[in-house]
């Protein structure tokens, strides 16, 4: 059967509220041409983020129902705490309000001045508190993540030669911890191979250094590994997670992606001094141990969606239907960052629009052009995001379409193929854009454009 159906149905539905183009020129103009500045009930398709948008299953919601609210020793604690232990054999397992807390806490403990933190590739949050602790943020992909097409199945991998160079060149003594984010967020969603993962447990033997996950899409990790990496397709990807898990010696998790729950993190780890110190700055800020900043029901939440983010029928349709959408973009001639990656579709803005100089925004010219034409929210990763005065802009300039867990079906993928079929026909009437307001920092949430005509 060459069709893969949603391995759900469904039981309780949220209008979507329609819009005109005319209505949406009008709201696009009134938001000065930033889509962060746009009222959700005024989008058709949400695909600004994956990131607390799932939606939850029937039992899920009756966790919620059941949940214990006991400020200590919460039934709902305790059915979370042995699912996590479950799924990633971790001892010390902390809940907080989601991954960033769980950041906060670990480079409070391990970062500080004068340190270097190694990772495929930071995520922004992490990065910000890596260097808010004073330690240096240090990207290390492999050359292949740079390319917009490459065949490379772990394009998410750790540059293995990078890393030793770094601790040989740094020392292990400034090195408090090396990260890999699996799968590689920033780099497009991208998989880590087990066998990349077990070269970084070397190195970190090898220099005495422990090596954290950042973990939030463990499980689309592991589909990818059953499905690309050598021996691996006969393993359950359950038993694929367990071994990443086995490989590390903790991890950063936010729930908010493959836990499939709107809000929560974890916070992992093998080492018991560590733990009793991670607590107590989590008593502090985010809540007693067996809660850590969430309510009871969260609890019961995340222990279901950890468990159901690990169901095969699941991974297949969600691997599935993101590549869906890509393929039908490449079937139209739309350049995308090649193989498809688990929760997005990034869109290539340099060649979507080459008459546009990368100083007028093209990324943020092809999201405007999706909102008018079909109401669809995408996200500019390029110049807005990460250019700003005196800086230069990224390698890539991209546009994210993320899909939330299993919220749109296969008739919302195709409608959003269509726009963006639709937009690319036009292409040559987008416009560059002007910012006429910014904040010092992390402007593409609050700036203002105009278009230049
Ligand atoms: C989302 C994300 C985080 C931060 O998690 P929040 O829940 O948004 O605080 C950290 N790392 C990666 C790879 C992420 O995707």
């Amino acid at each position: 059967m060459p069709t893969i159906i949603e391995p759900f149905k469904i039981k309780v539905v949220e209008p979507i509220h329609m819009t005109t183009s005319e209505q949406r020129e009008e709201i696009l103009r009134a938001a000065s041409f930033n889509l962060f500045l746009v009222r959700a009930r005024d989008v058709v398709i949400d695909l600004l983020t994956d990131s607390g948008t799932g939606a939850m299953s029937a039992e899920q919601w009756a966790g919620i129902m059941r949940a214990d609210e006991s400020y200590a020793g919460a039934d709902s604690y305790y059915r979370f705490e042995s699912t996590m232990c479950e799924i990633t054999g971790m001892p010390h397992i902390l809940p907080t309000h989601q991954g960033r807390a769980s950041e906060r806490i670990l480079f409070e403990l391990i970062g500080g001045e004068g340190k270097v933190v190694p990772n495929n590739a930071h995520f922004d949050t992490t990065r910000a508190n890596t260097e808010h602790s004073g330690a240096k943020a240090l990207d290390l992909p492999i050359p292949e993540a740079g390319e917009m097409s490459s065949e490379h199945p772990f394009k998410g991998n750790m540059n293995i030669a990078a890393l030793r160079k770094t601790f040989e060149e740094v020392g292990a003594e400034r090195i408090p911890v090396v990260l890999v984010t699996i799968t590689n967020n920033s780099g497009g969603g991208q998989p880590v191979s087990l066998e990349n993962l077990r070269e970084v447990r070397a190195i970190c033997d090898e220099f005495g250094v422990p090596f954290f996950l950042d973990a939030c899409r463990f499980a689309e990790n592991a589909w990818f590994i059953k499905q690309r990496e050598a021996g691996q397709q006969d393993r359950s990807a359950k038993d694929i997670a367990r071994e990443m898990f086995d490989l590390a010696d903790g991890a950063l998790i936010s729930a908010k992606k493959d836990g499939i729950v709107n809000i929560g993190g974890v916070l992992l780890m093998r080492d018991k001094s560590m733990f009793q110190h991670a607590s107590n700055l989590l008593i502090l800020t985010e809540g007693f141990v067996t809660y850590g900043g969430l309510a009871g029901r969260d609890l019961e939440a995340m222990a279901q969606g950890f468990e159901e983010v690990l169901r095969e029928d699941y991974l297949n349709y969600r691997i599935r239907s993101t590549a869906y959408l890509g393929n039908k973009l490449l079937d139209a001639g739309v350049r995308i960052l090649e193989p498809p990656g688990g929760h997005a579709i990034y869109i290539d803005a340099s060649s979507f629009c080459p008459h546009i100089p990368r100083e007028q925004f093209p990324g943020q010219a092809v999201v405007c052009g999706l909102y008018r034409v079909g109401g669809i929210r995408a996200c500019e990763i390029g110049s807005v995001m990460f250019a700003s005065a005196g800086s230069p802009p990224p390698a890539l300039e991209l546009v994210r379409l993320a899909i939330p867990r299993r919220v749109y079906t296969q008739s919302h993928i195709d409608y959003v193929a269509e726009s963006i079929v639709e937009l690319h026909e036009k292409r040559d009437s987008l416009l560059g854009m002007r910012i006429i307001e910014e904040p010092p920092a992390l402007r593409h949430f609050t700036a203002k454009f105009e278009e230049i005509s």
